[in-house]
């Protein structure tokens, strides 16, 4: 089958995606773009697009084999991956290990407290309202997923932390926290969706503590560039042995 890429059908702050001929098929294509505090801060990652989709399409592959399946269909090119069309359910799923970001600032809490097991958060995916943080009842009361629909994303999500801990823990990172988003097919499947990559994980050198992650474009800690490399050299190494 080949693929035509046709009309942008969305274009976000990191990605844009593309119809494509098949009507049940759509192309993310990652940007160098890059955002954060609510896109307040504005700039570029040199290659970051190319990385983050190389990054993610491994990520996704490697949780297909361990039974997580994704809107993932294959990569395309350097920046465009063939992702299965979905209605993206508006609640952002986010997993911590330690705390870190937006936690310590809401719950007092000391930056790098380990929790004694995973704490899943859900965000109101809305850029106007700074994605704030939701109960399952907002969740059910606007109808944004129903109760099975959220169980089978945060098991989901608890899942994908138990599967790339170890990975990111081999390749001598620690995975502190990360944020994952979900859709439906028309027949009403939930489906992990969008990206993983270090647009949306906080993860930490484990021999020096430092930040190995978006966290140096939020935070002015230089290096960006090269963070986003290594990292991407790391994990496909890892993936080469085992994928
Ligand atoms: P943002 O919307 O925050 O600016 P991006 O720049 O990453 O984010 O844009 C990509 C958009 O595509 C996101 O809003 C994401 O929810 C959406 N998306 C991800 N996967 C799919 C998919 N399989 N089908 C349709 N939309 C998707
Ligand atoms: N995250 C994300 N997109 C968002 C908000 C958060 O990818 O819109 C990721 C972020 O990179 C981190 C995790 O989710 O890995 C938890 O983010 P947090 O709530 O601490 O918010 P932040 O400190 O990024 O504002």
């Amino acid at each position: 089958m080949i693929i035509e890429r046709k009309s942008p059908l969305y274009d976000g702050k990191s990605k844009t995606i593309f119809e494509t001929n098949q009507s049940e098929l759509v192309i993310q294509y990652f940007k160098d773009d890059a955002t954060a505090f609510n896109a307040q801060k504005k700039g570029t990652i040199v290659n970051k697009g190319l990385l983050n989709n190389l990054t993610s399409s491994q990520i996704f592959e490697f949780l297909a084999k361990n039974q997580i399946p994704s809107h993932f269909v294959k990569k395309l090119s350097e920046r465009e991956m063939l992702v299965k069309k979905l209605t993206i359910i508006p609640v952002e799923i986010v997993v911590r290990n330690r705390a870190a970001g937006s936690i310590c600032k809401r719950l007092g809490l000391e930056k790098g407290k380990a929790f004694s097991h995973p704490i899943v958060e859900t965000f109101f995916k809305n850029d106007s309202l700074g994605d704030p943080l939701i109960s399952e009842e907002h969740i059910f009361h606007f109808g944004w997923a129903t109760p099975a629909e959220l169980k089978e994303m945060k098991a989901s999500a608890l899942k994908v932390n138990h599967i790339l801990k170890p990975v990111f823990e081999s390749i001598g990172l620690e995975l502190i926290d990360f944020k994952l988003e979900f859709g439906k097919t028309k027949d009403g499947f939930v489906l992990l969706a969008d990206e993983i990559t270090l647009d949306g994980c906080r993860l930490w050198d484990k021999a020096t503590g430092e930040s190995m992650d978006k966290d140096r474009f939020r935070h002015d800690l230089g290096r960006v560039d090269e963070a986003y490399q290594e990292v991407t050299h790391r994990l496909t190494q890892f993936f080469s042995r085992s994928l």
